[in-house]
């Protein structure tokens, strides 16, 4: 039989042997700081093989198997097959690298398996600590509330439900929209993330009543037509009640002229809400601040610090100027949930009255040790950096005659393409980016800019350097080259990937 040690009662599922345990744990340690040390040596991606696939769709395990067996799954399965946003040649969509100390944090958090739903634990108090630094930094007055959430996604949703309700009051909660007669209409640029229509959609007000606005040759919402727009729909008997602002687009990092729209929407009593979503943490870096002027008097903010605030996937972040409003659109009495002035229940505001969460990890300590460990200053220096890679492939793209730069590059995205000699110019971009990815060389994404196809290299790993980018063009040029039977009219680059090796991660005893 097996001997049952004091802290461990058989029926429990904690270790039968800490001590083992604890062995195990630091080789998944060592193996896992291994692994970030060492990325930069690994293909960024590889395809999975179907006997890959195959081990995830197994029966549901009944009985128990060793640590050591599923660890050693892991290894074989997962880690070699990740997208490797924490790659330093990772440049698709808008992701953050991470970092070993957000790492280190959410194993921290793990352990205390806080619920931050609410009640009086220090884990809130760092939520609360967190909410106050993004106040202070973005410039809201104090009063304003804030919340984790998973992404900006959730973000720019929970703040559109605000902007309902300060449109709608009080009765939306009760009788729904069907109670009211207006029609709530929303504006954005063309340039916005799907999202907000999304929101628009989930929020019962339809994406049609998103109206989306051309935007200048730097992608930045046009006023005049913003100005039209809202006429015409309260000439028509619309109610107009939100602007969406962007403080770097998706597509190319655009911000729009914050400043002009607080006045509108001051003007024109509208709700002003900014998807900052990577670029409003810009404020982190002396040189991208004064671009963000204007942030400072939004009604609400989305953005996330699981991007350019390189804090592990996921943190997303809203930031509300009135929170007693932001807190009347959520909070939900109940019996279950009552307040109490002394232990554990005490405190009025939980953070499960400003969102439609109860139960909800302890994102903010993961964040918390980011600021703390780094400061704002090296943050601001990583997205400093980053635009500064982007600038130096803006520059090598337009040195190359093979290459064109699709868009202009106000931060750290930088949209190109290779000239086609002939033919269909989208369906060869699209091919050299699958042929880049497939290499493990690096991860581009694609986007389409005005009618055409681009390859988008987003730079937002703090990792990313020169080197890097210009491994990327040359990969660019040597596919493209291939692909249209060009003959390269140099060598190709220094890129070609080093040969798949596999992590040296040993495997738990
Ligand atoms: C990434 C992004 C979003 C969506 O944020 P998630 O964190 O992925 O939900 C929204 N808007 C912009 C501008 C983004 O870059």
């Amino acid at each position: 039989m097996r001997r049952i040690e004091r802290n461990a009662p058989e029926s429990s599922l904690d270790p039968p042997h800490w001590r083992k345990l604890r062995a195990a744990s630091r080789r998944m340690l060592d193996d896992m700081l291994d692994y970030l040390e060492n990325i930069h040596r690994e293909p960024v991606w590889r395809p999975m093989s179907e006997r890959v696939r195959q081990a995830f769709r197994r029966d549901l395990p009944v009985r128990p198997a060793e640590l050591r067996a599923v660890y050693e799954e892991f290894l074989r399965h997962v880690l070699p097959y990740t997208a490797a946003n924490v790659h330093p040649r990772f440049m698709g969509w808008v992701q953050g690298g991470g970092t070993a100390i957000g790492m280190l944090a959410e194993m921290l958090a793990g352990a205390l398996n806080a619920n931050c739903g609410g009640r009086d634990h220090a884990p809130i108090e760092v939520e609360r600590q967190i909410t106050e630094w993004s106040r202070r930094l973005f410039g809201f007055p104090a009063g304003a509330s804030g919340l984790f959430l998973g992404g900006a996604s959730m973000a720019n949703l929970i703040a559109l439900l605000v902007a309902r309700r300060a449109a709608l009051g009080p009765a939306v909660r009760r009788a729904g929209l069907g109670a009211s007669d207006k029609r709530l209409v929303a504006y954005a640029s063309v340039a916005t993330h799907a999202c907000v229509a999304r929101a628009m959609d989930v929020a019962g007000l339809g994406t049609e009543q998103l109206r989306l606005l051309p935007v200048d040759a730097d992608h930045r919402i046009e006023l005049e037509a913003l100005r039209r727009a809202i006429d015409g729909d309260r000439g028509a008997g619309c109610t107009p009640f939100l602007v969406v602002g962007n403080a770097g687009t998706v597509d190319i990092g655009a911000i729009d002229d914050l400043a002009s729209l607080a006045d509108l929407a001051a003007a024109e009593q509208l709700w002003l809400h900014v998807d900052g979503a990577f670029g409003a943490l810009g404020v982190l870096a002396p040189e991208i601040a004064p671009r963000l002027a204007g942030l400072e008097r939004a009604d609400s903010l989305a953005f996330d610090f699981h991007k350019w605030g390189q804090v592990p996937y996921d943190a997303g972040f809203v930031l509300v100027r009135d929170g007693a409003l932001h807190r009347d659109t959520f909070a939900t009495p109940a019996e279950y949930l009552r307040r109490a002035t002394r232990g554990i229940a005490a405190g009025d505001s939980w953070p499960t009255d400003f969102g439609p969460d109860l139960s909800r990890g302890f994102r903010a300590l993961k964040t918390w040790f980011t600021l703390r460990v780094y400061g704002t200053q090296q943050l601001g220096a990583a997205i400093a950096r980053t635009c500064a890679v982007a600038r130096h492939l803006a520059a090598r793209v337009a040195s190359e005659e093979r290459l064109e730069l699709l868009a202009p590059v106000p931060l750290n995205i930088v949209c190109f393409r290779y000239r086609a000699p002939r033919g269909d110019a989208d369906a060869l971009n699209a091919a050299i980016v699958a042929d880049v990815q497939e290499r493990g060389v690096a991860a581009p994404s694609t986007t389409r800019i005005g009618s055409r196809l681009a390859i988008r290299a987003a730079i937002f790993n703090h990792r990313t350097r020169e080197p890097d980018v210009d491994a990327l063009a040359d990969a660019v040029l040597r596919f493209g080259d291939r692909r249209v039977g060009r003959r390269a009219p140099r060598r190709a680059g220094p890129s070609a990937p080093r040969r798949a090796t596999r992590t040296r991660a040993r495997v738990a005893r």
